[in-house]
């Protein structure tokens, strides 16, 4: 089958982050057909070994396969088969470049074995570990490459960055608890909505001293309160941390926190600060970069952006990089009227094969 034909495939049924069983199903009857021993791990997600020789060290190609809750209004040859779900993101893509390229590779002289993982759940940023947790990062991996498809840079072309390419991700949510009373006696009270709004007007100056001036803190919802005249009794404030750089992370959810506990003193309440800590930044091993280049594989130099990717998540286990695969003028990301120009897509299985031909040795040597 062809790489075209295998993403019109994955692109006709496209399935939310946690449901992924058709397109498992799909990935791993292809891989049988090609001779491969796929092995489901986490339920939804497939993985499937290219073995050089049983001591060799590992590569770890990763593509990811959900897709997201958008109606598709795109140009693309075929629609989305449900309503309601579309591969907004590319992840069709990225599954039919990888299958091709394991189809490529079958019996190729290579001095790495390579495992071909198909990751659920990237867009709820919880898949990479879940199959991490499942043990799917193989012993003696020496590096992990993933490649995602990226609108606005030259169709076919390859992008990435050294160091930090894609920012850390995550979720706080403070819970403000007060005491209720007439708003007449508003001192027997305490109140969980000036303390609320108290937070929310610290939130720019804490977002000013990180380093980084394009981190983002970032109020979401706030929700306190029931009538016009009893003081608020408990309030909820929800929103979002994204920075380029570990030290920030820790500085801004110190700050907040400090904030945030200030603000309840100030106001006699008390505020419970959940974190939910989401993948870490994406950072880039220089060295890859370099090693592919001197194989003549060319790489553009993008700017860093402030979406996330757990890819970053096997950066734990070894060098990695993550690349963009330029898919030129196309409606944005997760937006309805996105698609992948299908004849990009042999440059990613090209790309693919040349990171599986590259001698990589030197990493452990
Ligand atoms: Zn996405
Ligand atoms: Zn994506």
């Amino acid at each position: 089958m062809t790489v075209t034909e295998h993403y019109r495939n994955l692109h006709r049924i496209p399935e939310l982050a946690g449901n992924e069983f058709e397109t498992a199903a799909y990935i791993e009857a292809e891989l049988a057909k090609l001779g491969y021993a796929p092995v489901r791990v986490a339920g939804r997600g497939v993985y499937a070994d290219l073995i050089a020789h049983p001591a060799a060290k590992w590569l770890l190609f990763r593509a990811d396969t959900d897709a997201l809750a958008v109606e598709e209004r795109s140009a693309a040859p075929v629609c989305s088969g449900p309503p309601g779900v579309m591969h907004a993101c590319g992840h069709d893509s990225h599954c039919a470049m990888l299958l091709s390229a394991a189809e490529a590779l079958r019996g190729a002289k290579l001095s790495h074995n390579i495992r071909f993982l198909f990751q659920p759940s990237e867009e709820t940023t919880e898949g990479a570990a879940e199959v991490i947790a499942a043990g799917t990062v193989p012993e003696g991996i020496c590096a992990a490459f993933a490649m995602h498809v990226w609108p606005d840079i030259e169709k076919g072309k390859t992008a990435s960055r050294p160091g930090v390419m894609m920012a850390s991700s995550d979720i706080f949510r403070i819970r403000l608890r007060g005491k209720s009373a007439h708003c007449a006696r508003a001192a027997e009270g305490a109140d969980a909505l000036r303390t609320a709004v108290d937070i929310a007007a610290a939130l720019p100056g804490i977002r000013e001293s990180a380093q980084d001036p394009r981190t983002v803190l970032f109020l979401g919802s706030l929700h306190g309160g029931k009538s016009h005249n009893v003081v608020c009794e408990t309030a909820e404030l929800f929103g979002t941390l994204r920075t380029f750089s570990g030290e920030d992370r820790e500085a801004l959810k110190a700050r907040l926190s400090l904030a945030a506990e200030q603000a309840a003193d100030r106001h006699k309440t008390e505020a419970e600060i959940l974190w939910d800590m989401g993948c870490p930044m994406v950072q880039n091993d220089e060295r890859l970069i370099s090693a592919l280049q001197s194989q003549g594989v060319e790489i553009l130099t993008t700017e860093a952006t402030l979406a996330g990717e757990d890819f970053s998540r096997y950066g734990a286990f070894a060098p990695a990089l993550l690349l963009w695969l330029g898919i030129g003028a196309v409606p944005p990301l997760h937006s309805p009227g996105f698609y992948v120009p299908e004849d990009a897509l042999p440059a990613g299985v090209e790309l693919w094969q040349r990171i599986a031909r590259t001698d990589w040795s030197w990493l452990y040597a």
